[in-house]
């Protein structure tokens, strides 16, 4: 008998965690260097900055397809487990007829036919762009790893395009933020005790529009609306609700703190008075009329205060 047979969820957290750690690099790289490029540096900085992180970058973009494998076997265990052994039976482990094994202990498919297999059991083939995205990330990988020439390397927003693009293709589009908040929210560092439940909760809605405004300002407008459904040119405000988040942060400073954040309450396209965040996904319906108090804000039409001055506008 086998045990330990691994299950579709089981491939696909693996594949989650796997790209969530890809963009974890991402990030930390594209913060370094901006924190660089504030304090001032040399004109060819740049280019040293990102070939240095050549090897951080080809491991990260090797996380994205071995992530992309993790999910297809995740389809194909659905189908079923039994499908991932190689099936070739003289490899599988010697006392396999005669007392239980686990199924790590038998050897899988190649990756290399783990498309071709796929295609071949799942309902749900995978479509002809995402093969051949997926064999030109595969090129464009082996191309790097084999190349010493300085010219060879990963753009960081490539690396962001990737993981998103995979994620998207077996997650569903736009799914990343909600992503991004359980990876959070698993993190080891949510586990300390010292910090309230909404102080944690606050630092998680703050890493999260911390990430995705370094990621929209370095992605191109059609990339940041394909993978966020955020128009970068629409007009936006600072969301009200996250802010309330933030607030449970106990050194929140709004001034300070948020200079670098993008604004996220989006101003919907059918409707001028409703605003919907692009991250916590809460809309903001307000009036047309300004606050007597701050002027150029907006008015919550639920409650009568003003957004941001909290003035109430009946009185
Ligand atoms: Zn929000
Ligand atoms: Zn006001």
């Amino acid at each position: 008998m086998v045990l330990d047979i691994p299950c579709k969820d089981d491939f696909f957290n693996m594949g989650d965690s796997l790209l969530n750690s890809a963009w974890d690099n991402f990030i930390t790289l594209l913060k370094d260097y901006s924190e660089y490029i504030s304090v001032g540096c040399e004109e060819e900085f740049e280019e040293v900055f990102f070939l240095h992180a050549k090897p951080k970058l080809m491991s990260s973009f090797t996380l994205v397809q071995q992530a992309v494998e993790f999910y297809l076997k995740g389809n194909i265990a659905e189908v079923s487990p039994y499908i991932l052994i190689s099936n070739d039976a003289r490899n599988w482990p010697k006392n396999a007829a005669k007392s239980d094994v686990n199924f790590s202990e038998f050897r899988t498919i190649d990756a290399q036919d783990l498309v071709k297999i796929h295609n071949t059991f799942s309902e749900n083939r995978l479509d002809e762009p995402f093969k051949v995205w997926f064999n030109e990330m595969r090129n464009i990988r082996n191309k790097i790893m084999h190349s010493v020439s300085s010219k060879d390397f990963i753009e960081p927003t490539h690396l962001a395009e990737a993981i998103l693009t995979a994620h998207g293709h077996f997650l569903g589009s736009h799914q990343w933020i909600k992503s991004r908040f359980i990876y959070h929210l698993n993190s080891p560092s949510n586990r300390i005790d010292f910090m309230t439940e909404r102080e944690k909760e606050g630092y998680r809605y703050f890493e999260v529009h911390e990430e995705i405004s370094i990621a929209v300002k370095a992605l191109n407008p059609s990339s940041v609306n394909k993978f966020f459904g955020f128009n970068k040119k629409s007009k936006a405000m600072e969301c009200n609700f996250c802010e309330e988040h933030f607030e449970n942060i106990e050194f929140y400073d709004h001034g300070r703190w948020r200079t670098h954040l993008i604004d996220t309450l989006v101003q919907s396209e059918l409707s001028k008075t409703s605003y919907t965040c692009f991250i916590c996904e809460n809309t903001l319906n307000v009036l047309d009329a300004q606050c007597v108090e701050c002027r150029d804000t907006k008015i919550n039409v639920k409650d009568g205060h003003c957004v941001w001055c909290k003035n109430d506008y009946w009185e």
